[in-house]
């Protein structure tokens, strides 16, 4: 199961294990910032909320 960071302040999604020093989520204050295990939930952030995935989970099926 996988596990995703959720940027709330730049509408970004990464995945956890992928995370790198080009995510900008490492930058972004903590009160920003949730975590997420359910892909449902993630796919409607996508969907509904306009959030897009970072280069980090290019290539993953969220
Ligand atoms: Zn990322």
């Amino acid at each position: 199961m996988g596990q995703y960071y959720i940027d709330h302040y730049n509408a970004e999604i990464h995945h956890t294990n992928f995370v790198n020093d080009r995510c900008t989520i490492l930058n972004v204050a903590s009160k920003h910032r949730a975590t997420l295990q359910s892909e449902r939930e993630v796919a409607r952030l996508c969907r509904d909320s306009g959030y897009v995935k970072c280069a980090c989970c290019d290539g993953l099926v969220i």
